[in-house]
């Protein structure tokens, strides 16, 4: 499904680029640039059917919105055959509870490794459903699982890329049981290992669009195993059946991630993607690492993540003069999780390349010899 106006992939002028605001936080991803100016025009009129803030899922251009959006992602993340994708909402953590509430069947216990403040949360609302039985992570980059019980564990949930730690599993688990994954906040980023996958789930508002749409992707032969009393609208089964149309699908945060399929399409994909993401992320720690009279990144560096740069400031009473410079500099959302403190930077795939070169500067003069 092509749209009428081409991709734009020109950066914005110089000017308009010198005078933006970079927000870092990682609640959130920016979109790029070139995404922002078509769905700018789209909410005025797009295709001729009106507005996109405003699209009836009824219509067929939106059938065909959501097939198009699927068909997108399966190629970008090399979905197989054996695993459907559903379109939800609630965010990551109404999947928390509905990951237990759709796979655990008969088996009562569900595993949870336990990685980092997100990872934790997962662990916590599933404790209201079933017994959950906590696995410490060592921090190795490969840590597995073999000794996990099939028949009495359901699944074992990690939480790919923990948002607050700044860590990254880099090699998800081996384990007899199917993973469930949180791929929150490092969803489009690389492949995924789809045969060991029984379900990963990721709300879409830090990497490919805005808050609302919540992504699930389900291995077809765990469908129908939830628990009696779950709401249709969370049944895994009934939106597969449904073709995630039981109740009125976000629409608007549909669209948003098509458009941002289309432009990781005309980027070169997922491989181009990721490895301009990858190298955004190296400059940023090296900035760090080398300013370690002014910086330090405690995540070990087989770990650390490349979409949640955590760092903090040797001194904390230059605080204060920290943020200022970054406020003078047009560089936002600095501060770290409220749990977890210190600073951080999110580099998301609408992440640009000047954003992190603002902020490498900023770091760079900051750690300089006054
Ligand atoms: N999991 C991870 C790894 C996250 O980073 C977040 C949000 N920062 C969540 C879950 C929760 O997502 P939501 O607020 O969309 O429910």
């Amino acid at each position: 499904m092509a749209d009428s106006s081409p991709i734009d992939d020109a950066p914005p002028p110089a000017a308009a680029e010198a005078n933006a605001t970079y927000d870092f936080s990682a609640a959130a991803g920016p979109l790029p640039t070139p995404v922002i100016a078509r769905i700018a025009a789209a909410c005025r009129n797009w295709r001729g059917c009106g507005s996109a803030l405003s699209l009836p899922f009824t219509s067929e251009a939106c059938r065909e919105l959501m097939r198009d959006t699927r068909a997108r992602m399966c190629r970008v993340l090399a979905i197989p055959g054996t695993h459907d994708v559903l379109f939800l909402q609630g965010g990551a953590s109404a999947q928390f509870s509905l990951v237990p509430l759709n796979l655990l069947g008969q088996a009562g216990s569900a595993a949870y490794l336990i990685s980092g403040y997100w990872s934790r949360r997962a662990m916590e609302e599933a404790g209201r459903y079933c017994n959950v039985r906590a696995l410490d992570w060592n921090g190795a980059s490969d840590w597995e699982a073999p000794w996990l019980d099939e028949r009495r564990i359901a699944y074992l949930h990690v939480t790919s890329n923990e948002t607050a730690d700044g860590t990254q599993l880099r090699e998800l688990p081996h384990a007899r049981v199917p993973l469930a994954i949180d791929m929150t906040s490092d969803v489009f980023t690389r492949h995924l290992p789809w045969e060991r996958i029984g379900v990963a789930y990721c709300a879409m508002q830090k990497a490919i669009g805005v808050a609302g749409l919540t992504l699930v992707v389900v291995r077809r032969d765990l469908l129908g195993r939830a628990r009696a009393g779950v709401p249709c609208v969370f049944d895994y089964a009934a939106q597969s059946t449904n073709g995630s149309r039981v109740n009125t699908p976000p629409m608007f945060a549909l669209f948003v991630a098509h458009a941002v399929l289309e432009w990781i399409d005309a980027s070169g994909g997922l491989p181009a993607v990721s490895t301009a993401l990858a190298r955004r992320s190296r400059q940023l720690y090296k900035v760090i690492d080398s300013c370690a009279s002014a910086f330090h990144a405690d995540a070990p560096s087989a770990v650390r993540s490349p979409t949640s740069i955590c760092f903090d400031l040797r001194d904390p009473h230059r605080a204060r003069q920290f943020s200022d410079e970054a406020q003078r500099r047009g560089i936002a959302g600095l501060a770290g999780h409220s749990k977890t403190g210190g600073l951080r930077a999110a580099n998301y795939i609408g992440t640009s390349d000047a954003a992190i070169s603002r902020l490498c500067d900023l770091l760079a003069d900051f750690a300089a010899p006054r």
